[in-house]
């Protein structure tokens, strides 16, 4: 295609061409008058995370013609390949295995519902739930492995229906949906940087983009302009690595908080598409998971080492020796309750969370932590106050405490669910705490259906359509525990169908 000559009169190309310009307020439109196309694809899609992948292959199957994924890193994947591979589902197998029949996608609604605390959109929770079914097969067929037997309740759901790929990694499931698109004809272009949009009127007619560039220095590659036939599909994940945008929508937010995202997670194409119209809603609301270890960098080993210390053990405050929060609460709840722990000079306090040793020994998850010195094993309560400057007395008194109400079954401090909590015996595994940015709940505004909503006119911008962590408004103010990777495959199956009935409308 590179020959093809296709010229066309356009206006409005708004340019964010660096990642320092953060902020629409940066972006200068400018005529562009006449446009070579360099080449052309019925479905042109941004980023290939959960989202981009499973956009593509459904779009293919939707037999919406020619598809194109587009991909400014070296690699596919971007978040979503170097995730924990928890993806909660309603009524999935290993779930009624287990004899818990009781679940539904109403039931995660209703604690999606609660964790939103009224800022979630429970209309697009529900078109999301309903289809969780669909979005595991959509795995299933592709040749994703789980582990078996293993469905768990992780913080803030109500029922296990939390499941997780074999090897603990979202690259599990973003490699399966890679090699079935490339079987499926499917054309996938890495190192290729969306730089800006080609509008004709409210119209996306095509893309700019960086060819052959090398993240992150926009002077590299060159410029090709590619026509969309049909639609362009956001899924350029979330913007948790830009600091600036970051700091501007949300000042309160601890600049020197660790974050656990890919680095091309920095959010210029949501930027981008703000500059044209789009809405952005909630882009303040970013999520800190507040399973992270101060003593690893990144997403690290801390999130699964803790899916025991939660359930199985107890978060102490180094400060006072006492526990200070619900540890299955929501990540908001956890991660305000443990940001309190601060030295005089606001210094972070890191608790600690500990859990017995023995009968986890061999486990997967405290084998890697022991070993890479992110946790350590302690023989007592007071070999763990010496090791981290608790009060002793206080510790063992927070911890006789805590023992009476897990035999009691009933936790009259912070009302936690303690069917899974155990008396604390020693020796132990212990880990320290500290929150990490992780997820952005905010983003570009879209209809149920996924099209990319004109914050001019309060109508959907033809041909552009928008998915995955890049969109905004649909968990409200917490999201959930393994709800991104269903939101990202569902959505990518969504915004197929909706692609295909908007070309049908059209007709
Ligand atoms: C470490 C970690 C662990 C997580 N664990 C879980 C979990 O277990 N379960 C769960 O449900 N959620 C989890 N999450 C959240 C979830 O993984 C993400 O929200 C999800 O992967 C986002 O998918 P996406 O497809 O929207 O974006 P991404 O997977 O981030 O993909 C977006 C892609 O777009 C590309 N891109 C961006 N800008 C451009 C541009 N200008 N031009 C071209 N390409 C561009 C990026 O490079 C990237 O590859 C985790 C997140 C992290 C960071």
């Amino acid at each position: 295609m590179q020959d093809r000559r296709n010229f066309l009169k356009l206006t409005a190309g708004a340019a964010v061409g660096s990642l320092a310009a953060t902020l629409p307020g940066t972006v200068q439109a400018k005529t562009c008058g006449e446009i070579h196309w360099d080449e052309n694809a019925d479905v042109i899609i941004v980023g290939s995370g959960f989202a981009g992948l499973s956009a593509a292959l459904n779009a293919k199957r939707q037999n919406l013609g020619s598809v194109l994924v587009l991909e400014k890193m070296l690699v596919i994947g971007g978040n979503s390949a170097v995730n924990g591979g928890w993806l909660a589902i309603p009524k999935n197998p290993i779930q009624l295995a287990q004899g818990i029949n009781d679940d539904s996608p109403e039931e995660l609604v209703k604690d999606q519902i609660k964790s939103g605390r009224g800022m979630q959109n429970d209309a697009a929770l529900r078109v999301i739930a309903n289809r969780a079914l669909d979005a595991y097969h959509l795995c299933i067929n592709t040749g994703v492995k789980f582990r078996e037997g293993f469905n768990i309740q992780v913080g803030g759901h109500n029922k296990a229906r939390a499941m997780r790929t074999q090897h603990g990694t979202g690259g599990d499931i973003t490699t399966k949906l890679y090699e079935a698109g490339v079987k499926e004809g499917i054309d996938y272009r890495l190192q290729h940087y969306i730089e800006d949009f080609i509008m004709d009127g409210q119209k996306i007619i095509g893309v700019k983009v960086r060819k052959n560039y090398r993240f992150p220095d926009l002077t590299t590659g060159s410029t090709i302009f590619i026509k969309a036939n049909k639609a362009v599909v956001l899924a350029n994940g979330g913007f948790a690595r830009n600091m600036a945008l970051r700091a501007a929508v949300d000042p309160s937010l601890d600049p020197t908080l660790d974050c656990t995202n890919a680095l091309g997670a920095t959010g210029e194409v949501t930027l981008t598409a703000m500059a044209h119209g789009a809405l952005p809603v909630h882009m303040n609301l970013i999520q800190t998971g507040h399973w992270g270890s101060p003593d690893e960098g990144g997403f690290g080993w801390s999130n699964a080492l803790l899916s025991i210390g939660w359930h199985r053990g107890v978060a102490i405050s180094v400060l006072n020796g006492k526990r200070f929060m619900d540890e299955r609460a929501d990540r908001k709840t956890c991660s305000e309750a443990i940001m309190k722990n601060r030295y005089a000079d606001n210094s972070p306090a890191y608790p600690v969370v500990f859990f017995n040793h023995d009968k986890y020994a061999k486990d997967d998850r405290v084998v890697r932590a022991l070993r890479d010195k992110m946790a350590w094993k302690v023989d007592s309560l007071d070999e763990l106050a010496a090791k981290f400057n608790i009060p002793a007395a206080e510790l063992k008194r927070s911890v006789a405490e805590f023992n009476q109400h897990v035999k009691n079954r009933k936790d009259p401090l912070f009302n936690r669910k303690m069917d899974t909590a155990e008396v604390l015996t020693g020796p132990f595994v212990v880990s320290r705490i500290w929150p990490k940015v992780h997820y952005c709940m905010g983003g570009l505004k879209t209809d149920l259906d996924a099209r990319a909503i004109d914050g001019r006119s309060m109508a959907p911008i033809q041909n552009l359509y928008a998915i995955g962590e890049a969109t905004g408004g649909i968990h409200g103010e917490a999201r959930l525990s393994s709800t991104s990777c269903l939101e990202c495959l569902t959505m990518g199956i969504v915004v197929a169908e909706t692609i295909k009935a908007d070309i049908q409308g059209a007709v």
